[in-house]
């Protein structure tokens, strides 16, 4: 080799190295809600994909062998915590082997660390009864104010593990922020009419979207954050909306309709199928749709119930 030719093949590598050091950081989010949230911050510097869709029960995903090769190359794991995932993402975890996304590694980020989370348990924390709640609502994304607070998380680990790129991150954080600034003003005032107005979900999955939007949830179709209704607590249930006269039933789409539609006959409630998620349908593609969708589902049920 001549030294002509050594130079050029150093400078190759050297380009090789640069451009591997620039290419795309391999994002993996156990939910679509934070992958599409990962999209807004990260934009054409970030590939990333979920794992669970948008349209399952996210306490209950099977986990596949793809998904380990899917996080085997990750530069970076965004969940969303609380125990969430608990059933099904830490053997895949440790079977992906791969030390930047194990919990504590630089490549590991739990989204609810900055969020409001509600529903935090006070005393000791037990799963009693099965409860897939133990450490707070994990639900905590269906509040556009933590929508933002994730998007800075995820920003700010962004930029710790590409700092070059720190100025990109932080624009599209502050463009996302604004463009989720004026659309809840938006939804604010579409639901501003029926504030105060009372319903009932399946799952309690809405805390956050109810405390936000003025919705008063009296109860839920399940007893218990993850066990299934029972005779006695849905006559319970029915009872109790029939006293306070509770006219909408939200339902989450990966739930069975026969015990809702049953308290619907009984109470004269509309049934909603009201997607929790960004991928719940296929409408729904990105964060601001998320809420688009289902508020103007809500809106048009409220109507219907109040007259107004
Ligand atoms: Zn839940």
């Amino acid at each position: 080799m001549t030294v002509k030719n050594v130079l050029l093949f150093l400078v190759m590598l050297s380009c090789a190295s640069v451009a591997h050091a620039q290419g795309k950081l391999n994002v993996v989010t156990s939910t679509q809600d934070l992958a599409a949230i990962a999209g807004e911050v990260g934009g054409d510097r970030i590939s990333v994909e979920s794992i669970a869709r948008g349209y399952q029960d996210p306490h209950f995903v099977e986990a596949k062998p793809s998904f380990i090769l899917r996080m085997q190359k990750a530069d970076l794991l965004i969940v969303v915590g609380r125990e969430l995932e608990i059933g099904w993402l830490p053997p895949l975890i440790t079977q992906s082997r791969n030390s930047k996304v194990q919990p504590g590694g630089a490549g590991y980020l739990d989204a609810s660390m900055n969020a409001r989370i509600l529903d935090l348990p006070t005393g000791q924390v037990t799963r009693a009864m099965g409860d897939v709640h133990p450490l707070g609502n994990p639900h905590y994304w269906l509040d556009p104010e933590n929508g933002k607070s994730i998007a800075k998380s995820i920003a700010a680990k962004l930029s710790e593990l590409r700092p070059n790129d720190r100025a990109v991150f932080e624009q599209r954080l502050a463009d996302f922020t604004a463009r989720l600034d004026a659309a809840e003003k938006r939804w604010l005032a579409q639901l501003a009419p029926y504030k105060g107005v009372k319903v009932v979900t399946y799952h309690s999955s809405y805390p956050n979207f109810a405390e936000r939007f003025g919705l008063d949830v009296i109860g839920f179709v399940e007893p218990r954050p993850g066990i299934p209704p029972t005779p006695q607590h849905t006559l319970d249930l029915i009872g109790e909306m029939k006293r306070q006269n509770v006219k909408v039933v939200m339902v989450e789409p990966y739930f069975d309709l026969k015990t809702p539609n049953a308290i619907g006959r009984d109470t004269g409630a509309q049934v909603i199928v009201l997607p929790p998620s960004v991928g719940g349908v296929k409408e729904i593609t990105d964060y601001f749709k998320l809420f688009d969708y289902d508020i103007n589902l809500l809106t048009n049920a409220l109507k219907q119930a109040t007259g107004k």
